[in-house]
C-alpha cells in the first residue's frame, strides 16, 4: 500500500470518531500491555541482540517503563479527558468556561536506536490515551527490536489506526511528509536530524515535539558525598554503555576532591562491572561500527585514567575515565553518547559555569552537593531540560515530572499526563445561555463607552 493510501485510510478512520471514546482508548492500551507482556522474552532477546542489554536493564529502562506508563494512563484517563472548568470574566457572565482536551488527529512518532522499544512505545501510550491515530517509525539501527515491535503492533492494531512504517529515516520520513500533513510530529533523536524534521514540519505548519540530545554536565562540589556521587554517576553513565541521551556527558569536579573522586569512581566501576566488563554479562555494546569508530577516536583527546580497552569485532568499549582533556578537543565539542567520561576539575563556580556555557541548554544537568545554597545557585544559573541534585538520570523515571529539553536539546515534553497533553489540543469552550441577552453588547454602541470601559480592561 502506498503511503498516501495508508494515510488517507488513517485520516478516514480518525474522522469516523472511532478513537473518541474513553472506553476504546482504554481497551487499546490494555491490549497493547497484554501483548507486550506476552512478548517479554522476545523483547529481552531482541534488545540483547541489538545492544547487549540484560533482562533487568530491559525491564527497568524499556519494557517496565512502557507498562508503567500504560498503567498510569489507564488509572488516570477518566480524569485527564474531563473538561476543566475555569472562571469566567465579567464581560462574559453568565457564560461558563472550560478547557476541553481533544485528540490532534493522525500523528507521527519517530524513534532512535538507543532505547528503541520505550522511545517508540512510550509516546504511543500518550497518543492513544489522547485519542489519536498514529504512524510509528522505529529506528533502522536496532533491527531485532524493530522486528519484535512490528509483531506486537500488528498483532494488536489495525493499520488504519496504528501503522508501523520501517526503513531508512532519511528517505521514509520525507516521503511520508510529502504524502500527507500530520497533525503532530513527535521526534526523538539527534539535534542534527531534529533540525531537518523541524524544517520539514514548518513547511506544513505541523506542530512538533523534539526530544533531542546534548552534552549534559555533571558537577561534583567539594562538599559532595564522594562515595554516593561515584556510585550514582557510574550507574547513570554506564547503563547501556553510555548510550543514553541524559547520561552525564562530562564531570566537573572541584579540584580539592578530584583525586579522591577519581579513585572512588574507578573502584565503583570495578565493583559494578568487574576487572573485565566484556565478560560480566550486564555491560552493553556500541550499536554499530560507525558509532564505535567515532567513540574510539575520542580516546586520544585525554589521558586514560581508567579503562580504554576496546574490541571492534565485539563493538565493545570499556568504561573509560579520561583526564587532562582540553575543553576545545573534539570530545568536548559533541555529545559523547558512549562509555567515555572526561573528568575535568574546576576551582571556582564561575570557572565551571563558563565551561558549561560552551554547550548551553543541555538536556540534563546534575549537581552533587550537600550545601542547599550551592544547590540553589547551580539550579538557578544552569538552564537545562531537567536536573537532579545528588542523582543522575532518575528524574526521567518519575512520570509526574515532564521530560524534555530546551533550546538545542528539545522542544516540548512528555511522560504521564504530560504525554496526554502533548498529544491533545486544549480547546477553549465558552458556553452561553440564551437568556439573558442584554442589548448592551449589540450595536449601536454610541453612548456605551464608559460602560464598556468598566467591563473590559
Ligand atoms: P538519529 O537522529 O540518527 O535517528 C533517529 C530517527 O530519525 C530514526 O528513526 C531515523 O530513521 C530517523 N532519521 C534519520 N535521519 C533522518 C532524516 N534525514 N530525516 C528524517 N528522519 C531521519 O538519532 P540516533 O542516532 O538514532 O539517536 C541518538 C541521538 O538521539 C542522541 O543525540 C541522543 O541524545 C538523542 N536522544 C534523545 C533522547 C531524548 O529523550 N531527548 C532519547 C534518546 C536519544
Amino acid at each position: 500500500m502506498s503511503y498516501l493510501s495508508l494515510l488517507t485510510k488513517m485520516r478516514e478512520y480518525f474522522a469516523s470518531g472511532a478513537t473518541q471514546s474513553v472506553e476504546f482508548r482504554k481497551q487499546q492500551l490494555q491490549r497493547l500491555r497484554d501483548e507486550i507482556l506476552k512478548n517479554e522474552q522476545a523483547i529481552n532477546e531482541a534488545l540483547y541482540q541489538d545492544l547487549h542489554k540484560s533482562p533487568e536493564e530491559v525491564w527497568v529502562s524499556e519494557t517496565g517503563l512502557v507498562v508503567g506508563e500504560i498503567n498510569v494512563a489507564l488509572k488516570q484517563l477518566d480524569a485527564w479527558v474531563k473538561p476543566r472548568r475555569v472562571r469566567t470574566n465579567l464581560l462574559n457572565l453568565p457564560s461558563s468556561s472550560s478547557i476541553l482536551p481533544e485528540p490532534l488527529g493522525v500523528v507521527l512518532i519517530i524513534a532512535p536506536w538507543n532505547y528503541p522499544f520505550q522511545l517508540l512505545l512510550n509516546p504511543l501510550v500518550g497518543a492513544i490515551a489522547a485519542g489519536n491515530c498514529v504512524v510509528l517509525k522505529p529506528s533502522e539501527y536496532a533491527p531485532a527490536t524493530a522486528a519484535v515491535m512490528k509483531k506486537i503492533i500488528e498483532a494488536v492494531f489495525d493499520s488504519s489506526y496504528i501503522a508501523y512504517v520501517e526503513g531508512d529515516g532519511a528517505s521514509v520520513v520525507p516521503s511520508l511528509l510529502e504524502s500527507f500533513r500530520f497533525d503532530h510530529i513527535f521526534y526523538t533523536g539527534s539535534t542534527t536530524v531534529g533540525r531537518i524534521i523541524y524544517k520539514m514540519a514548518a513547511d506544513q505548519l505541523t506542530p512538533v515535539t523534539l526530544e533531542l540530545g546534548g552534552k549534559s554536565p555533571c558537577v561534583v562540589e567539594a562538599d559532595a558525598s564522594i562515595n554516593v556521587a561515584a556510585k550514582r554517576i557510574a550507574l547513570a553513565k554506564w547503563n547501556n554503555a553510555g548510550q543514553i541521551c541524559v547520561a552525564p556527558d562530562y564531570i566537573l569536579v572541584h579540584a580539592s576532591v578530584r583525586d579522591s573522586f577519581l579513585q572512588e569512581l574507578k573502584k565503583v566501576i570495578l565493583n559494578f562491572f568487574t576487572e573485565n566488563p566484556a565478560t560480566c554479562g550486564h555491560y552493553g555494546r556500541i550499536i554499530n561500527s560507525k558509532q564505535f569508530d567515532r567513540l574510539v577516536s575520542y580516546l586520544k583527546d585525554g589521558s586514560i585514567y581508567h579503562g580504554g580497552h576496546y574490541d571492534r569485532e565485539q563493538l565493545y568499549i570499556e568504561p573509560t575515565l579520561l583526564t587532562e582533556v582540553a575543553i576545545d578537543s573534539p570530545i568536548m565539542q559533541q555529545e559523547i553518547f558512549g562509555p567515555l567520561l572526561p573528568v575535568l576539575s574546576y576551582n571556582s563556580f564561575e570557572e565551571a559555569k563558563s565551561i558549561i556555557a560552551r554547550n548551553p541548554n543541555p538536556l540534563a544537568f546534575y549537581v552533587y552537593t550537600e550545601n542547599r545554597a550551592h544547590e540553589k545557585a547551580w539550579l538557578q544559573q544552569v538552564p537545562a531540560g531537567g536536573a537532579c541534585v545528588n542523582n543522575s538520570i532518575f528524574h526521567l523515571l518519575n512520570h509526574r515530572l515532564p521530560f524534555g529539553g530546551r533550546g538545542t536539546s528539545g522542544v516540548g515534553a512528555y511522560h504521564g499526563k504530560y504525554s496526554f497533553d502533548t498529544f491533545s489540543h486544549q480547546k477553549s469552550v465558552l458556553r452561553t445561555p440564551t437568556w439573558p441577552d442584554p442589548a448592551l453588547k449589540y450595536p449601536p454602541f454610541k453612548g456605551k463607552l464608559n460602560l464598556l470601559k468598566k467591563l473590559i480592561g
